[in-house]
């Protein structure tokens, strides 16, 4: 089979939109970056190998020792009391009562744009929410550090998520990367989903999200088009984090895990502070498919599944934000 330029669909934290697909060739073609210094010349990849090949590659940082995803075990997680890099991740603005929103802000402020890609992903221009109600983290913890958090972009990995607690796979897992406003440090929240009970029961989000995507296709964009502006056929398209990506369900629904770790995609910087929430929420097997459908119209040799094998967590802690076990 030709070899694929499957390049950068997930794009865990990569900030760049990924490329379009050109079964036959190896060349990275139609990148586009948002933030040019965090992607290279040699950041060539797919995931044929699902990253095993990316430590041997020299794909930039991917070979480091504080590499992400990891394996959570739940029986082993470590005192937030005893972690010193970072404090707990303060989610202003996502708690129960609470709005934290992130969207267009109406058809002469296109806010949102989307890649029709297998990742889905949504990079945020603007938003509309108030500096006060940003995410915070100290870091380090003990110094007068405390930094605030602005959502750049959402995407997807399917099939097969890139956490994993101990040892088990979900079908999905959300990424929303966030970036320090004075600085390279960046914080990212994973949210794992799992299968429906009933199989038509959607998760509603991402029922907007894929109708988003097949409204964009239909008014003349393509399956592969990235950087799509979403203003034309949604105006007011808007996430709101609590109610549309975090969990909602068990007694404390914002429960979490937090290490430290890297991008999942090439340069793979080891410079992301990664919480990953407990609870779950919940996706159909349709929805499933149409993450699959949408990596196929775009790449139609691609593997299905866009998730970077787990990494050794050498001498790392992850820590326990309100999990019981
Ligand atoms: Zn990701």
């Amino acid at each position: 089979m030709a070899r694929l330029a499957l390049l950068g669909a997930a794009l865990l934290c990569a900030l760049a939109v990924s490329t379009q697909g050109h079964p036959g060739s190896d060349e990275a073609s139609g990148r586009k970056l948002l933030d040019s210094h965090l992607i290279r010349p040699s950041d060539k990849y797919n995931y044929r190998e699902l990253g095993y090949d990316w430590r041997n590659a020299g794909l930039n940082n991917c070979a480091g020792d504080m590499q992400s995803p990891v394996n959570i075990m739940r029986g082993a997680l470590a005192d937030p009391a005893d972690r010193t890099d970072a404090s707990e991740i303060d989610l202003r603005g996502m708690g129960a009562s609470d709005t934290y929103v992130i969207g267009n802000s109406g058809s002469d402020q296109p806010g949102v744009k989307i890649n029709l890609e297998q990742d889905m992903q949504l990079t945020f221009e603007s938003e509309n929410l108030p500096g006060a109600q940003k995410p915070q983290i100290r870091i380090p913890k003990s110094a007068d550090s405390l930094k605030t958090f602005t959502p750049l972009q959402l995407h997807f990995h399917h099939f097969l998520s890139e956490h994993t607690v101990n040892g088990k796979h979900f079908p999905l897992e959300a990424h929303l990367v966030m970036k320090d406003e004075d600085s390279d440090q960046l914080a990212v929240i994973g949210i794992l989903y799992e299968y429906t009970e009933e199989e038509t029961q959607d998760d509603p989000f991402i029922d907007r999200l894929q109708d988003l995507a097949k409204d964009l296709v239909a008014n003349g964009a393509s399956w592969g088009d990235n950087g799509v502006d979403t203003s034309s056929v949604r105006p007011d398209f808007q996430i709101d984090v609590r109610d549309d990506l975090l969990p909602t369900e068990g007694t404390n629904p914002l429960a979490h895990y937090g290490y430290d770790g890297s991008l999942t995609t090439p340069p793979c910087d080891e410079r992301v502070k990664w919480f990953v929430f407990a609870n779950t929420r919940k996706v159909s097997p349709a929805q499933m498919k149409v993450f699959a459908d949408a990596t196929l119209n775009a790449h139609p040799s691609a593997a299905i599944t866009n998730n970077r094998v787990i990494q050794p967590l050498n001498q790392r802690q992850v820590y326990n934000y309100g999990v019981s076990v």
